[in-house]
């Protein structure tokens, strides 16, 4: 995170589907956002990327985009991007693309009850975890190979990669995050408090069964924990093997503040954890580097809704709190997490995804007129 300034500047990136029906709402909650919240100048700049344009132009990652947002946008916020069916020669995802360009080295999904919203098990329970996926390596490498042994049977192997640079820096966002939501919590006592002990940072590997790859990543994350005394006199750590996690995660997610994992077991997680909370339509994350982050709901374009102005508005709004968290305006941030949650508690605007028949315009007015 960084600290607050007097103007800042949002790239907007709506590409493809419902990206250009939800990155228009989370502007507009910006844009209600009153001065007392938030001190600082929003500028907007609209900004091209997609699977659409590539179609168009030939290109899904301009450019110019690209020097929009190293030059002098802050931070961002990112649609959606429709994946083809089949592998488009020339063409590879634009997210992608920025990931690497601004080396945006960990995912941030935190996973958040909401009053109104029905979850899987039909019961709503309070949730506020923080996953912390570590964004560049692991399996993700896709370094793998099929082979054939001397009797003509066929293998494949794939390769893992974990380097203590990026455990380092995935461990110290954990730290770092765990600080600052437990700093949100006290300055802006909005709301309940779900969360009420001292932060916590679990860390989830598979040690025991690969005791070198994970066991590097594990001793690295502690490293930077111990090396650190506002760290180890602030916030608690604990351990979880990954298939452990995911049993406690369900049984009592109540249990957890900030997890963080490889690249693979945070995928596997937080995809878990969305289950826990409802619709996909609910569930932001920001890609977050040192300098820059670009907030991006989870969902994708979903072809299926586009253009009907039925899209759930709600992951997209969160991810720009996210963004402002980030860039450290906390009171907004807060005030815009807490009233999608209001809008989401009353019952009288949800989209059909939570068994509603508000519009997508409908939802974000509503939660406009909240702020
Ligand atoms: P993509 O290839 O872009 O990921 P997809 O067809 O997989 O497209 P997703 O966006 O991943 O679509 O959505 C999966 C399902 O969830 C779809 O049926 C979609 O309509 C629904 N969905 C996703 N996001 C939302 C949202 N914001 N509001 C309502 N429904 C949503
Ligand atoms: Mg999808």
């Amino acid at each position: 995170s960084t600290k607050a300034q007097s103007s800042l500047t949002i790239g907007l990136i709506p590409a493809d589907g419902i990206g250009k029906e939800v990155i228009p709402a989370a502007r507009q909650v910006l844009e209600a956002l009153p001065s007392d919240l938030m001190p600082a100048k929003i500028q907007f700049e609209d900004l091209d990327a997609g699977f659409e344009l590539f179609q168009k132009t030939g290109t899904a990652l301009p450019e110019e985009t690209i020097q929009a947002l190293k030059g002098h946008c802050d931070g961002a916020l990112f649609g959606a991007v429709s994946s083809p069916s089949h592998k488009v020669a020339g063409y590879s995802s634009p997210i992608v693309g920025l990931r690497k360009k601004l080396d945006l080295y960990a995912n941030v999904r935190p996973v958040l009850s909401a009053a109104g919203a029905k979850t899987a098990s039909g019961k709503t329970r309070p949730i506020d975890m923080l996953i912390i996926r570590e964004n560049t390596e692991c399996l993700y490498i896709k370094d793998e190979e099929l082979l054939t042994d001397k009797d003509g049977h066929k293998y494949a192997v794939a390769k893992r990669k974990i380097t203590e640079f990026a455990s380092k820096r995935a461990g110290q966002m954990a730290f770092t995050m765990a600080l600052q939501r437990d700093a949100m919590r006290r300055e802006v006592t909005l709301g309940e408090r779900i969360w009420k002990h001292k932060p916590k940072v679990t860390i989830v590997h598979k040690s025991n069964v690969l005791s070198i790859t994970d066991g590097l990543w594990r001793e690295t994350v502690r490293e930077v924990y111990e090396s650190n005394s506002e760290f180890v006199k602030s916030v608690d750590i604990e351990e979880q093997l990954v298939d452990s996690m995911v049993y406690r995660m369900f049984r009592e997610p109540e249990a957890f503040d900030v997890i963080v994992a490889p690249n693979m077991y945070g995928d596997i997680i937080s995809d878990g954890a969305a289950a826990l909370v409802g619709s996909l339509g609910l569930v932001p994350s920001a890609n977050v580097g040192e300098n820059f982050a670009v907030g991006e709901p989870v969902h994708g374009s979903a072809p299926d809704i586009a253009g009907k102005n039925i899209a759930n508005p709600i992951a997209a709004i969160r991810s720009a709190a996210m963004l402002l968290e980030n860039k450290g305006y906390n009171a907004a941030a807060s005030a815009v997490y807490r009233a999608a949650d209001k809008v989401l508690a009353s019952g009288k605007y949800l989209t059909p995804d939570l068994g509603g028949n508000a519009k997508t315009t409908e939802v974000t007015e509503a939660v406009c007129r909240e702020l």
